[in-house]
């Protein structure tokens, strides 16, 4: 834990965790011999309560580690107690006791002493420096500055009497920096022993999640676990997933875990923000404090404002050196996220990029199954699979759904007249205008020829009639130009309804066509439901 705290005080530097070639990731175990799972195991997630849950143990544990070495000091010295002190965050002068010769919990610092005997340790501490407080001539107060086994300053132990020690002041100068330096290497080891049993159980969930990882074939279900696994490994508080693509060197949000800040949750990743630069570079960047990010720019556009200030990390997804995405890991205080933990991070956006990159070709192609060439529009297949879909809905939630068939009028006039490149041109533009005019929710489909339909979800026939009518003006004010004319076209539109329960369900697209029908003969472009 003083590792932990020392490490994030070494404020806003910026560490590229490259790719190395020593950095393969563990090799994944071999698949299972039991059918595959439909989904994937459920992440046990460490989120920020738990970690604080940890923090604190780890806290408690090293108190109780170090006590004996330091109530034997107290006895070499006379001393009444022993306090060891740690810096704390960022702020060199602020400082807790982490560990004390007494029973129970240590003291907090700002209860400790005197006001005067609080600044010299934090003086003794930041300078280096072994500090005495006299009284009567002889010292009340000794303060050695501790430094962990790699270096860094760790903070102080401070020896106190009642009325004085039982060692001479020179034995004091003499004895105080040998105890620092194993209270040093003490506190250093207990470091790493929580760190190897942190980094073992990471290890532990990397291996997992690669197995998973190759089952997993529904991106969306796939997008949102890596965000998760992100999470789990990293220790960081949330993380978001990005596509890349490499080529039009523009990216989106695909997915982001629970307690994402808002402005990550969704839209455009621009190559001049942070995250973009790193998937253009392919190389991972992690801050401790990702506080100067703001004045940086965007995290993901130019102008979202920079980031949650604290640790943040951006890990590119790279198929060879390209970038087919990027894993973002944060955390809103300083130094949660360390290079240990972003390594970890690392190696599963490698294990990630096959499984990932499978299952957004799947979804593709599966896609383009579904679309209409010409229009972009879903085609019949989609359409009659989601006609069901929507029905069934229906009668599980109740109220009411609407169909809308509509067809373009005199639309062979229009091949006939302009050609069928124009025709083509129109039926784009009518699709446009419909797929625009309609919630997401919403399915819109060109069944066939100039014949496209409307489902509408949770829609009754005056809300149908609204929308469809609102649609058949929008398609009667447009315009698309050809050979300096504006063509213009109009469409009818018949709306039907299908109520849940009802035994409607089969005549449902019957009772449309019936309306459209009518619509066609009561004069074209019109809406009759
Ligand atoms: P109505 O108002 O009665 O619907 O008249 P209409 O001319 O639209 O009706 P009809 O069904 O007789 O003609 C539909 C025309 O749509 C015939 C066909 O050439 C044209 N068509 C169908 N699919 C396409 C297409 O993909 N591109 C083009 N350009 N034309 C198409
Ligand atoms: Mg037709
Ligand atoms: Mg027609």
């Amino acid at each position: 834990m003083l590792a932990v705290a020392a490490v994030g005080a070494l404020a806003g530097y910026l560490l590229g965790v490259r790719r190395r070639a020593g950095e393969a990731p563990p090799a994944p175990a071999p698949p299972p011999a039991a059918p595959p799972r439909p989904s994937l195991s459920p992440v046990q997630v460490l989120r920020g309560e738990d970690l604080a849950g940890l923090a604190e143990r780890d806290a408690r544990e090293l108190a109780e580690e170090l006590r004996p070495y330091l109530m034997d000091v107290a006895r070499q010295h006379g001393a009444a107690e022993v306090t060891l002190w740690r810096h704390a965050g960022g702020d060199r002068n602020a400082l807790d006791i982490v560990a004390w010769s007494g029973d129970g919990l240590p003291p907090a610092a700002a209860t400790w002493g005197t006001v005067p005997e609080r600044a010299l340790v934090a003086w003794s501490a930041a300078e280096q420096m072994v500090g005495f407080e006299r009284r009567d001539d002889e010292p009340r107060i000794a303060i050695c500055p501790v430094r962990f086994a790699s270096g860094e300053a760790a903070g102080a132990i401070v020896l106190a009497a009642t009325d004085r020690f039982t060692s001479t002041r020179d034995s004091l100068r003499d004895w105080l920096p040998r105890h620092a330096a194993q209270v040093g290497r003490l506190a250093s080891l207990f470091a790493t022993r929580n760190e190897v049993a942190r980094q073992s159980r990471f290890t532990r969930a990397l291996l997992r999640i690669a197995r998973d990882l190759q089952r997993a074939h529904e991106p969306d279900a796939l997008e949102r676990a890596l965000c998760d696994y992100a999470v789990e490994v990293t220790g960081g508080e949330f993380a978001v997933l990005l596509r890349w693509d490499a080529a039009q060197r523009t990216g989106c949000v695909a997915a982001h875990s629970a307690h994402a800040p808002w402005a990550m949750r969704d839209g455009v990743v621009t190559p001049s923000s942070v995250a973009g630069a790193a998937c253009i570079d392919g190389s991972a960047s992690f801050w401790e404090d990702a506080r100067f990010l703001a004045e940086r720019g965007g995290l993901l556009r130019d102008d979202d404002g920079g980031v949650v200030a604290g640790s943040m990390a951006v890990l590119p997804m790279m198929r060879g050196t390209t970038a087919i995405g990027a894993i973002v890991v944060g955390a809103t205080q300083l130094g949660v996220l360390r290079a240990l933990e972003i390594r970890n991070g690392s190696v599963l956006s490698a294990l990630a990029v096959n499984a990932l990159e499978a299952s957004w070709e799947l979804a593709e192609t599966s896609r383009r199954s579904r679309t209409d060439a010409l229009t972009g529009l879903w085609n019949r297949r989609h359409f009659d699979e989601q006609l069901e879909r929507v029905l069934n809905e229906t009668d599980r939630f109740g109220g009411t759904s609407a169909l809308v068939l509509c067809d373009l009028d005199f639309f062979k006039k229009v091949n006939d007249t302009y050609g069928h490149d124009a025709g083509d041109a129109v039926l784009q533009q009518v699709a446009t205008v419909l797929r625009d005019g309609v919630r997401t929710v919403d399915i819109c489909a060109r069944l066939g020829g100039e014949e496209l339909a409307l489902l509408l979800p949770q829609t009754a026939m005056d809300g149908a009639m609204e929308l469809a009518e609102r649609l058949r003006q929008a398609v009667e004010a447009a315009t698309v130009p050809h050979d300096g004319v504006a063509i213009r076209v109009t469409v009818s539109m018949g709306v039907a309804i299908y109520s849940a329960g009802s035994d409607g369900k089969g005549t449902l697209f019957k009772r449309a066509d019936e309306n459209l029908y009518a619509a066609k003969h009561g004069g074209r472009n019109r809406v009759v439901g």
